[in-house]
């Protein structure tokens, strides 16, 4: 038996807190708590009923080296790593998931694509302005009539005799497509598109990054009444013989599957992280309430079916905690290879989340059905968890089929 001593250079591996790893974390947890209680909660209720995005407060991220959270400092960065990442959606998430959607999509599906597939020009031009917040971004995959099968996509590019690209078609569901209520569009689009097909008649994607005011480049229509994360603008983005010139394809034509896929596994560890915030929150709401709260006189918390709500919540909310940062200490920034737990764990985590949040408004009853009180607005965020970034059907499929080629993985 190990009792103590030391491990990898810790003094005492039982101190060691998955979720707060390195002092350098627990510093950054700390700030973003400050910041949270400050800044964000103040202003997450009215933004969701107002259905508007909160850009002033977005652009302070910047201040704070978040927006960049994952790009090295020479591009003006802060060069941490996916732990970093989950902590910031997990302490955004806690406050305000919607908000914290509109920078998901800039800092991990747009930004982090870029500082790992971009070449030095495109990073030296670009990064700099969208770390600082200077530029907003967003990530432009689904389309009106393909989602989870997203290879089926339909906008295209095709190059023009002077090396320049012509783009045409609309992509749908886009976070940060438009940035107000004028339908203004986001500063810059990290674009995939179709450029033909492979020898096998597979379809061929590229990237492309179009920039406002680049032709044939539009905001469409903001989506309006969505059930949660209405503190983040959803919108159509439209490509109408959009001109982007050739130093704007990222990669080999034809060579963005690959960045694609590693991408997603940060957005879906993201995506898991942001749950755990909402899953805190409401455990924190429905454990405090049922002390305060009396019926029949005496504190809710005496009643078996409430010891019920919150042991189970607090066990599922540990166990999901420990696998988020256990999973987020085992990836790298830039590189694949994690698909099973980054589909496991937003699969777990999501659905988790929400029936938290559902039994965080059934402790508080009546006011748990009302804004003032939160967890209806976390209730609601919640549900979009299991379907943007991948539906739960997606990843049971991935995971089902990775687990078919790869049997060794239950018993590492
Ligand atoms: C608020 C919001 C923000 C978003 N932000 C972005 C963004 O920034 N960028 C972006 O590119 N996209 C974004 N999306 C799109 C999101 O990723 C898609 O909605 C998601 O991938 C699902 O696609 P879909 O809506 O077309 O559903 P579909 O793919 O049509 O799925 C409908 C249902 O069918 C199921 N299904 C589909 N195929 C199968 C199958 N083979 N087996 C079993 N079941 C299946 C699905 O699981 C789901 O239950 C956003 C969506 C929302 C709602």
């Amino acid at each position: 038996m190990v009792a103590g001593g030391e491990v990898n250079g810790m003094d005492d591996w039982r101190q060691f807190d998955i979720a707060n790893p390195t002092e350098e974390h627990s510093m950054l947890r700390e700030m973003l708590r400050d910041f949270v209680r400050e800044e964000v909660e103040p202003q997450a209720l009215i933004h969701d009923r107002e259905e508007r995005f909160n850009l002033q407060l977005f652009r302070k991220l910047g201040d704070y080296g978040l927006l960049g959270i994952t790009v090295p400092e020479e591009y003006g960065g802060a060069g941490m790593d996916v732990t970093a990442a989950a902590i910031v959606n997990e302490e955004l998430s806690y406050s305000d998931p919607g908000f914290c959607l509109a920078y998901l999509a800039h800092a991990l599906l747009m930004v982090n694509n870029l500082a790992v597939n971009g070449n030095d020009e495109q990073k030296h031009r670009i990064l700099p302005k969208v770390c600082s917040g200077e530029w907003v971004s967003c990530m432009a995959m689904s389309e009106p009539d393909y989602g989870t099968d997203v290879l089926g996509m339909q906008t295209t590019a095709v190059e023009q005799e002077d090396g320049t690209w012509v783009i045409n078609g609309n992509k749908m569901w886009i976070t940060n497509g438009v940035l107000d209520e004028a339908g203004t569009p986001a500063d810059i689009v990290w674009l995939y598109a179709r450029t033909g097909e492979d020898d096998r008649g597979r379809p061929a994607i590229s990237t492309f990054i179009v920039e406002h005011g680049m032709p044939g480049y539009k905001g469409g229509q903001k989506i309006l009444d969505k059930t949660g994360m209405r503190g983040s603008n959803t919108s159509e983005l439209v490509f109408d013989d959009c001109i982007v010139p050739a130093a704007n394809l990222v990669g080999n034509v034809g060579g963005s599957i690959g960045h694609m896929m590693r991408n997603l596994e940060l957005e879906r560890i993201s995506l898991a992280a942001m749950s755990l915030g909402i899953a805190r929150r409401s455990l924190s709401a429905m454990n405090r309430y049922a002390s305060e709260r009396q019926a029949f006189g005496k504190p809710l918390r005496n009643f078996g079916q409430i010891q019920r709500h919150i042991g189970e919540s607090w066990s599922e909310y540990r166990a999901m905690r420990s696998y988020i940062y256990d999973t987020a200490r085992r990836m790298d920034v830039g590189e694949s290879g994690n698909r099973l737990d980054s589909d496991g764990v937003k699969l777990f985590a999501t659905t988790v989340a929400k029936n938290i949040a559902d039994r965080a408004m059934q402790v508080l009853g009546g006011y748990g059905y009302v804004g003032e009180y939160v967890v209806e607005r976390l209730w609601r965020d919640a549900k979009l968890l299991e379907i943007g970034g991948g539906t739960l059907e997606s990843h049971q499929k991935n995971i089902s089929r990775d687990l078919a080629d790869n049997n060794a993985a239950i018993d590492e």
